[in-house]
């Protein structure tokens, strides 16, 4: 079989070999899942929870190993990636234990029309469920959706980045450990785009995809064959507001973590800031203070590592070239911040908003702080172009903070922190247009993963039945008219 190389993105060493799988492969792993799903389903809620709860515990004892291999596949720092596992931990225990809650059978009012029913909604998971992911958050991001997926009673097949092939085998294979009864109830399958599509093409009973919206659109036309729904979770552009009233410093300190942490590389992250004209200077003096003493690196001191994928270096680069050429100002760092394989702290100021720093989702260490008239006019900014993830608003008042996240357009919006909600499972995640549809997390993230069944029992003969053809033509109208008297 053919194999490809993980790569260090510090030192360009191999990290792990992986299998690259073929459409047959995939199909026999799909077959596999099928049957896997059948005999979890029949585990019933306790069972799955009960399960999903003991590889839980697993990955927390394995904290250290996930951690590791993250870090050398994606080049983050150890800690990072630790909080990455610690927030992979904390999902999957919500979904293991609200799965239940969220999803069993219910009974629902059945109405005057319908006394004579007993109306319940079922939801059923929906057999085998294909996740692509990404390689930025490689185990956060696809937990997302695998671990709400398993809770919700499904199979999955698994296709990680190719950059980060050696978390996805890892995860599976963790799980086939902790759960050695449903062995291949979680499986990964490696390669590059077309391993990706020939999953999207194999017959799962959905698609479950996180990365570039161009990649999205292309899964899918291929889902568009069998109609296989798909749930995508794009890029970001995400803006956050600053008020007049705002706490400056904890404003600054959050834009430069938002904008920097990880590199910058967060579907989420910060990429554009809008401060009312009377503290636009403040703060921009603020953030470039706090970014000026930001250190990339491979130690275990750094703030954060370089970019994982070596072409973003680019895009940075370009973003920050045009942006200047276009009238911009270098508050700190400019192309010169571009040292292979490390981007360090950009900051802009005055971009043009037609700019492609302020348009397409740079995904590295730099921000840009605009200046604006009021609130309203940050708004207008923050809700144009094509992505719609996150946002943030930074206000005194917290009235200000809610009528502001009631008029912005992202799928979630934090006031005074940034990225509130990646750390409370019960919050769905998600965004519109560019940045995909459909939510992963939450109550929400565990109904993806199903298709509700309505289920009616008939519990009495009624007066008149409408459904029956031995009902005389005058009862029936009468029934109708009655019917029409209360609804006008
Ligand atoms: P990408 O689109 O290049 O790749 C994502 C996955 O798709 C990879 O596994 C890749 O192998 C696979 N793939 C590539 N071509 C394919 C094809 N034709 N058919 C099927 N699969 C194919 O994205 P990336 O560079 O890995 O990730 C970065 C992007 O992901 C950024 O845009 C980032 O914002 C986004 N992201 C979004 C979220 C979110 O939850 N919204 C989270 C993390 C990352």
């Amino acid at each position: 079989m053919t194999v490809f190389t993980s790569h260090s993105p510090v030192t360009g060493e191999p990290v792990g070999e992986h299998p690259v799988h073929g459409p047959e492969e995939i199909g026999a792993a799909v077959d596999r899942a099928h049957a896997a799903a059948r005999r979890w389903a029949a585990c019933g809620w306790a069972g799955r929870r009960a399960r999903l709860r003991t590889w839980k515990r697993s990955l927390a004892r394995r904290m250290d190993e996930f951690a590791e291999l993250i870090s050398a596949e994606t080049g983050k720092p150890v800690h990072d990636a630790r909080a990455e596992v610690l927030l992979t931990v904390v999902h999957l225990d919500w979904a293991a234990r609200n799965a239940r809650r969220v999803l069993r059978r219910r009974r629902v009012p059945s109405g005057l029309l319908a006394l004579h029913q007993r109306a319940l909604l079922d939801r059923r998971p929906l057999g085998v469920v294909g996740v692509i992911g990404p390689w930025n958050y490689p185990l956060y991001t696809p937990m997302g959706s695998i671990g709400y997926a398993l809770a919700a009673g499904n199979a999955v097949v698994f296709k990680p980045s190719e950059l980060t092939a050696g978390v996805g085998e890892l995860l599976s294979a963790s799980f086939a450990q902790a759960v050695p009864d449903h062995p291949t109830l979680l499986q990964a399958v490696t390669g590059h785009g077309p391993a990706g599509e020939a999953l999207a093409r194999s017959g799962v009973d959905m698609v479950a995809f996180t990365g570039a919206p161009g990649t999205a659109r292309k899964v899918a036309a291929v889902c568009a064959e069998r109609l296989t729904p798909l749930l995508a979770e794009c890029g970001g552009k995400d803006a956050v507001l600053v008020d007049a009233s705002a706490d400056l410093d904890a404003a600054a300190d959050a834009i430069v973590w938002g904008a920097m942490a990880n590199a910058g590389q967060t579907c989420a992250g910060v990429e554009r800031v809008y401060a009312v004209a009377s503290v636009h200077a403040d703060l921009c003096e603020r953030i470039v203070h706090r970014a000026r003493a930001l250190r990339p690196g491979a130690d275990p001191e750094a703030c954060y590592g370089p970019l994982t994928l070596p072409g973003q270096l680019a895009t940075v680069e370009r973003h920050t070239k045009e942006a200047l050429a276009g009238g911009a100002h270098a508050a700190h760092g400019g192309p010169e911040s571009i040292r292979p394989p490390y981007a360090h702290p950009i900051v802009l100021a005055d971009v043009p908003e037609d700019s492609p720093a302020m348009r397409e989702e740079t995904f590295g260490p730099t921000v840009a702080v605009n200046a604006v008239r009021d609130l309203d006019e940050g708004v207008a900014h923050a809700n144009a172009g094509s992505y719609a993830l996150g946002a943030a608003v930074f206000t005194g008042s917290r009235r200000t903070g809610l009528a502001l996240a009631a008029r912005l357009n992202s799928g979630a919006v934090s006031v005074n922190s940034v990225l509130g909600f990646a750390a409370i499972p019960a919050l769905p995640f998600g965004g519109s247009a560019d940045s995909g549809h459909g939510r992963i997390h939450g109550p929400d993230g565990l109904r993806a993963f199903t298709a509700p069944q309505s289920v009616t029992i008939r519990r009495f003969r009624p007066p008149v039945d409408l459904t029956s053809f031995a009902t005389s033509r005058r009862s029936a109208a009468r029934t109708i008219n009655l019917g029409r008297r209360l609804h006008t």
